[in-house]
């Protein structure tokens, strides 16, 4: 008998997947400038021209036996010396190449560095809310998921919360930020409390928590610092992605960074490398771990987000909506008027505006609007987003 539940995740696609389709059939009924799709975080600024010609370098000029060939299975040595280096430059992070591991994006990095902490039945903390597919992800490792909710104003984990949710099973909490589907940035104030609860609670159960810092949308911060977590605490393991900062998400090319300051670091690090083997993820497309090599720094134009969300937040808190202000990410998570997320979705799609609701993220009462789209979009939109208001408050 096949896999029940491998079935039933493979049945059931994500909400965000289902509004992302239902946009794409009904672009094709009304055309696609009819409708205003904010559903999806796929990057709409291209990646720097550096790129392309990076990878137009390495094509003319490489042998193509090598540059096709497999790397060593955690990645190519002389791309992790460079990552390191630039983690060592931002952050001191005391980061060597034998640290880093190339993956195919962060859900590689996430589900490797997972395999490589979690015994069957050890729990892991989500911050609600967060990412659905973590839920998916934790489950496959044999996890158990705890969530911890963090609400409004400023949807941060209250100390009291966590500190109610580790016990002597946490292996490890999940912490992104900046956060989708929130946009916030934990300020390091907030990460250093965090880090000494965990190093707390760890003393007191006589174990070791891990920090699993999920960090694809790191570059993507519009003023406000975002605190390098293993410089704070120190059994972290850093789960980071080429795919918004370079605009690159089809590519899948990404790393992990096991801090040297881990507990057992070397073991650790071991245990992603075993996990990279036995869930089949070694050697990361060699192309893309050659190019992203030469791009080690340097990032898509961010400002024209920063642009997008000026816009979107002054417009939609004018029009009378709220939400928190998002410093990070291009997400914007907004408070449905009426409290129902699906409804408030619902009612949206009669103004063509694709929204996802919070509740898969475990938002519920709230829609999450990805401002990763056209400038024009987010203009031509606002209309909308006014007369969908004004419907909610019966104003029509
Ligand atoms: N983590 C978060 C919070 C994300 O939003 C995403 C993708 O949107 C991922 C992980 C997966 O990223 P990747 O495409 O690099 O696998």
């Amino acid at each position: 008998m096949i896999s029940k539940k491998m079935e039933q995740l493979g049945k059931k696609s994500s909400v965000i997947r289902e509004i992302f389709e239902y946009g794409k059939r009904r672009k094709a009924e009304i055309g696609a400038e009819n409708v205003f799709d904010f559903s999806l975080g796929n990057p709409s600024i291209p990646a720097p021209p550096e790129f392309g010609a990076a990878l137009l370098e390495l094509i003319e000029k490489s042998d193509p036996t090598a540059l096709h060939g497999y790397t060593s299975a955690a990645g190519d040595l002389s791309v992790r010396a460079r990552i390191a280096e630039n983690i060592n430059s931002r952050f001191s992070a005391g980061a060597s190449a034998e640290q880093i591991y190339m993956t195919c994006g962060a859900a590689a990095s996430l589900t490797i560095s997972l395999s490589a902490l979690i015994n069957e039945g050890d729990e892991v903390i989500l911050l609600a809310p967060f990412f659905p597919e973590y839920r998916v992800f934790c489950e496959k490792a044999g996890a158990v998921v705890r969530v911890v909710s963090c609400r409004e104003p400023d949807f941060l984990p209250r100390a009291e919360d966590l500190s109610a949710a580790i016990n002597e099973k946490t292996k490890a909490i999940i912490i992104n930020s900046p956060n989708n589907p929130t946009g916030v940035i934990i300020p390091k104030e907030k990460m250093a409390e965090i880090a000494a609860l965990l190093s707390k609670k760890g003393e007191e159960f006589g174990t070791d928590i891990y920090i699993i810092a999920d960090e694809p949308y790191r570059e993507l911060s519009y003023g406000m610092e975002v605190p390098y977590i293993p410089n704070l605490y120190d059994n972290t393991v850093v789960c980071y992605s080429f795919s918004k900062s370079l605009s690159l998400p089809g590519e899948r090319i990404g790393y992990i960074f096991v801090s040297p300051r881990a507990k057992d670091s070397a073991d650790l690090f071991a245990a992603v490398c075993g996990a990279g083997r036995a869930l089949g993820f070694v050697c990361a497309p060699s192309l893309m771990q050659y190019a992203v090599g030469k791009c080690i720094g340097l990032t898509s134009d961010i400002e024209l987000y920063r642009q997008n969300r000026d816009l979107l937040f002054g417009a939609l808190m004018d029009i009378g909506y709220s939400a928190v202000y998002p410093d990070g990410a291009f997400y914007l998570f907004l408070r449905a008027p009426g409290g129902d997320a699906p409804a408030f979705c619902e009612k949206a799609k009669k103004y063509e505006l694709l929204l996802v609701p919070g509740d898969s993220f475990g938002g519920e009462g709230y829609v999450r609007i990805s401002y990763c789209v056209s400038r024009e979009q987010i203009e031509r939109s606002l209309p909308a987003f006014k007369e969908l208001y004004k419907d909610c408050m019966g104003e029509k």
